[in-house]
């Protein structure tokens, strides 16, 4: 970028809001992915105005941006693949307002979502979606990825919660989407076209979500298989028997061992699969529904099937859950995460196909996630220093998309396009859709400078 183009942006930002030394850069230029692209400029959104006047430069001087939130991201959507500024919105983490008749919470986007669920348990409230990274993820890219998470079964996913926002359109422009009512049907629903645009269409500076009373009682169960076929069965039976429950994670033997061996909690190095499941609601119905799964892990020769005994025991257990990827990441110097969803119906084909894949390319492939959700995680070990090792991670990758849309699913159930699924996009989304969803972008940013790269190539 031109000196003249960094002093324009001072002046917009202020010199405090504006990093340019390559070491501090550097610390910007990755996220939860293994890719890394250099920003010219990192540029700490403030408030809206700010961000409308930065767009608004960028557009007239065609410069890119792209939003950043916490870069937990798992398909590189907040890398700087053009380079050009790189907005941070971390800063912009106000919770605005709650109002529990209406059971709507307003905040800007750079608000931690753990923290949107903490305001509302002061109103007895909770804020359903929970992504793996709830501690550190923003709601702005929640919202742009249409973050899912541990209770999407029986909650859903970001876009279910998601009432209204502010947006920051490319040209700099400041619009709202949405209502605060219960319904509303007037126009088109723009609130649901950003919901997982991946920062390409707009800036969310601000959010109003939804929130639903907390759940007076809840059981946590832990069903333990000596396959994944067994546990991928009984995921299907368990719905399939009337019962939707809160949470419905799988892990296999390859997760549990690598939690194991970063946790020490004393999990079962040897048994083939686990199942997390949680049910919540009204004591009477908890118990019922929490006797019916018992029932179906025995039908499928659960070799134990459990509840937490304490708060403690359960808190261990989504703690383990929650750090599956951070343990399967240390096994080996590379950790390929995908995140292909499949009709649940069709998770037990997916499981087997998985399994067979991993042989097929002589490769070691740990597998967990959403099971409830069809949303599974196969995620490869691997060491991408190795050419030869690379493009059997490639192949492999390739197949497991090819599978997932075979069996009527999706590249992505969660984790979005990026940059990493971008050459896969042809396998599901058919050309008149791509046309179409071109055109949008087009009319969104015209001079496609937010988040180039990303969903469309180039
Ligand atoms: C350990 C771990 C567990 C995870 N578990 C889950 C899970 O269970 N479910 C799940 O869905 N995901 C999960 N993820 C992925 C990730 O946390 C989510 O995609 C999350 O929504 C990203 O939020 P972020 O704030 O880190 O966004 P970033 O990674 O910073 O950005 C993600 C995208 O959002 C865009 N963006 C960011 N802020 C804005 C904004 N204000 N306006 C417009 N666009 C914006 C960026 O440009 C980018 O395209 C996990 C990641 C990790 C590391």
């Amino acid at each position: 970028m031109k000196t003249k183009d960094i002093d324009a942006l001072k002046d917009i930002s202020g010199e405090d809001n504006i990093i340019l030394s390559l070491e501090e850069r550097s610390c910007y230029s990755y996220d939860s992915t293994r890719l890394e692209y250099l920003p010219d400029v990192v540029v700490k959104a403030k408030n809206t105005g700010q961000v409308s006047d930065i767009l608004k430069f960028a557009s007239q001087n065609k410069i890119p941006v792209t939003p950043r939130g916490a870069a937990t991201g798992l398909s590189g959507g907040c890398l700087p693949y053009r380079g050009g500024i790189l907005l941070v919105m971390v800063g912009m983490d106000r919770v605005l307002d709650i109002n529990p008749v209406d059971l709507l919470i307003d905040v800007e986007s750079g608000v931690i979502t753990a923290a949107v669920d903490r305001e509302a348990q002061k109103y007895g409230l909770f804020y359903p979606p929970d992504p793996g990274s709830v501690k550190t993820s923003t709601i702005g890219g929640n919202i742009a990825e249409n973050a899912g998470g541990l209770r999407g079964l029986k909650y859903g996913v970001t876009k279910d919660y998601v009432n209204a926002m502010e947006v920051v359109l490319p040209t700099g422009e400041i619009v709202n989407f949405g209502t605060r009512t219960v319904k509303g049907v007037t126009g088109y629903d723009l609130v649901d076209l950003m919901v997982g645009s991946e920062g390409t269409l707009g800036i969310v500076t601000k959010a109003t979500l939804r929130l639903l009373p907390t759940p007076p009682a809840r059981a946590s169960l832990l069903a333990l298989f000596e396959t994944m076929d067994a546990a991928a069965r009984t995921v299907r039976d368990i719905v399939s028997g009337g019962v939707i429950t809160s949470t419905l994670e799988i892990l296999d033997n390859v997760t549990i061992n690598a939690i194991e061996d970063y946790l020490k909690i004393g999990l079962d190095r040897s048994i083939g699969a686990m199942l997390l499941i949680e049910v919540d609601g009204q004591q009477g119905a908890v118990d019922v529904e929490a006797g019916i799964i018992m029932e179906v892990c025995k039908k499928n020769n659960a070799v134990s099937c459990k509840m937490a005994a304490s708060e403690r025991e359960r808190e261990e257990l989504w703690t383990a859950r929650r750090a599956a990827l951070s343990s399967l990441a240390r096994v080996r110097p590379s950790t390929i995460l995908e995140d292909a969803t499949v009709p649940r119906s069709r998770l037990v084909e997916m499981i087997e196909a998985i399994g067979k894949i991993a042989k097929k390319h002589g490769l070691t492939i740990g597998t967990f996630g959403h099971a409830g959700d069809g949303n599974i995680h196969p995620t490869i070990l691997t060491d991408l220093r190795d050419s030869a090792e690379a493009k059997k991670v490639e192949d492999a990758t390739e197949d497991i998309f090819k599978e997932a849309v075979k069996l009527g699913g999706t590249l992505s159930g969660e984790h979005g396009i990026g940059l990493t699924k971008v050459k896969y996009l042809n396998l599901e989304i058919a050309p008149e859709s791509y046309k179409l969803m071109k055109k949008l972008k087009d009319a969104f940013d015209p001079e496609n400078i937010l988040n180039p790269g990303k969903m469309f190539p180039g």
